[in-house]
């Protein structure tokens, strides 16, 4: 493992790393390379004592809790997922927003399989989340858990309903399905090593700030 004395921030590609500009930018932090065009995974920054590495939005948690990173900015969804155990959570970054909701096909009576006590089989990327939903309902479902494109799995007979994240519901809509359920609000947080904010408490605290200072409603 190569040292590097500074603070090593793991972001994922997309609406995270495009929703964290301008709060680096209040921290005064300025990648030096757009990780949509660069293939490099660590990126520097105006400051030679910050560099990012862009990772899967998911391994974020894991690269934090190990150390690898000594910050991180993860979703809701994905800290749920992880457990979030040793993570210290200090901030709602109120960036990324959505909601993990129940989805069905058009035309599936979702509350007439719930009356009945029905078993549904429901594909997500998100099985604690899902686990933990129907199991506070009392519903007994079949899991199957899927890496990505949820909303193809109940159009080709793999599933009844799915649990995924929502923004607009355009791909919902496009697929003929519709939100049943609303299961939880999902917004990104800024997760830091603990033993990091110890160590290097002087550089990471203002950066900290800077983020707490720079959060929109
Ligand atoms: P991946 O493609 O690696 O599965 P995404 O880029 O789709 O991950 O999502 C990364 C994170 O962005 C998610 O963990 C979630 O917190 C957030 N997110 C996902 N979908 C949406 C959405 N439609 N609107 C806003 N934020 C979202
Ligand atoms: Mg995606």
């Amino acid at each position: 493992m190569t040292e590097f004395g500074g603070i090593t921030l793991a972001l994922s590609k997309g609406r995270i790393f495009e929703e964290t500009l301008p709060l680096l930018a209040a921290a005064g932090i300025v990648p030096t390379e757009d990780p949509e065009t660069s293939r490099k995974l660590i990126l520097a920054t105006n400051r030679p004592d910050v560099r990012l590495v862009i990772i899967r939005a998911t391994d974020t948690p894991t690269y934090v809790q190990y150390g690898a990173a000594d910050m991180g900015i993860a979703g809701k969804d994905v800290l749920i997922e992880h457990g979030g155990a040793d993570l210290y959570q200090p901030l709602d970054l109120n960036i990324a927003k959505c909601r993990m909701c129940v989805a069905v096909p058009r035309g599936f009576d979702y509350e007439a399989a719930v009356r009945r006590g029905a078993r549904i089989r429901v594909a997500t990327k998100y099985i604690q989340t899902a686990r933990d939903h129907f199991a506070s309902k009392g519903m007994h479902v079949d899991l199957i858990k899927l890496y990505g494109s949820m909303e193809l799995a109940p159009l080709v007979g793999l599933a009844d309903a799915i649990v995924d994240l929502v923004s607009s519901g355009g791909t919902l809509r496009a697929n003929g399905l519709v939100e049943v359920e609303d299961i939880l609000a999902v917004s990104s947080r800024l997760i830091v090593n603990q033993a990091s904010l110890k160590l290097k408490h002087d550089l990471l605290q203002p950066v900290i700030d800077a983020f707490a200072g720079a959060i929109k409603p």
